[in-house]
């Protein structure tokens, strides 16, 4: 009898493992990172698109019931469930800015901007004011996107090992400097990732680095397959629909 009772407490147990397993794997947690660059509405430039575009693109999403997190929660591990999106505009354009005052903010949803210190208060380019006015709004956070926004590859390590390093370490200097707080999440432009750069943002005191690559992102962010590679997917017109179709049919 106590045989049988012992034999019916491990399966109840096994069971329950099971079933708690199962669970697990339904409660993994994921975001999708959208890349942004410009708004001018031209439609001969790959990566651009019109403030009304990229209005109903957010209206969609919104729509859709996609919650938009901060980096600091997707760093955190504060993210629950897989309907998750991180905005990120790239380069710093000035045309981000507005379509981040005028589209995002007014809706309370933050952002991510990746910048390159020898682009801003360049022509067309975001000021240091409006760099500090997006800082400050809860939510919001500045990443390191190199300092003259140089393809990272490994050849360029090689033949000029002083600019390579800059492209890490003087980029986050001056964005610390200038900006008052420490920084150690890296884009890379252009998405080229190589080994050189890799061993360059550990010296430099990185923790993650993002590039391009169409999957999402997994939290914790160390349950990706590397924390130096992190996956974002680059909004273009070629690709836009696709995307959007994609993100849309999620349940
Ligand atoms: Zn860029």
């Amino acid at each position: 009898m106590t045989k049988v009772v012992l034999l019916l407490c491990w399966l109840s147990w096994g069971v329950q493992a099971l079933a708690a397993g199962a669970q697990q794997k339904l409660e993994s947690k994921a975001v999708t990172v959208l890349c942004y660059h410009t708004f001018l509405g031209k439609t001969s430039i790959f990566t651009d698109f019109s403030l009304a575009e990229f209005s109903e693109q957010i209206k969609q999403l919104v729509g859709a019931g996609y919650r938009f997190v901060s980096l600091a929660q997707v760093e955190n591990g504060e993210i629950s469930g897989q309907k998750n999106l991180l905005v990120m505009f790239d380069d710093g354009h000035h045309t981000a800015a507005t379509a981040f005052n005028q589209v995002m903010a007014p809706q309370g949803l933050p952002a991510v901007f990746a910048l390159f210190p020898a682009g801003i208060a360049s022509p067309h380019y975001m000021n240091w004011e409006q760099v500090k006015a997006l800082a400050e709004v809860p939510g919001n956070a500045i990443v390191v996107h190199g300092y003259h926004h140089e393809k990272l590859f490994d050849r360029f390590a090689r033949s000029n090992p002083q600019q390579f390093m800059d492209e890490f370490e003087k980029a986050k200097n001056i964005l610390e400097k200038k900006l008052n707080q420490t920084f150690h999440t890296f884009v890379y432009p252009y998405g080229v990732i190589s080994a050189s750069g890799k061993e360059q943002l550990k010296k430099s005191g990185y923790l993650y680095a993002y590039g391009l690559a169409q999957r999402p992102l997994l939290i914790p962010l160390s349950t990706n397959p590397d924390p130096l590679a992190l996956p974002r997917y680059m909004l273009t017109r070629p690709l836009v629909k696709q995307v959007l179709a994609k993100l849309l049919r999620v349940p």
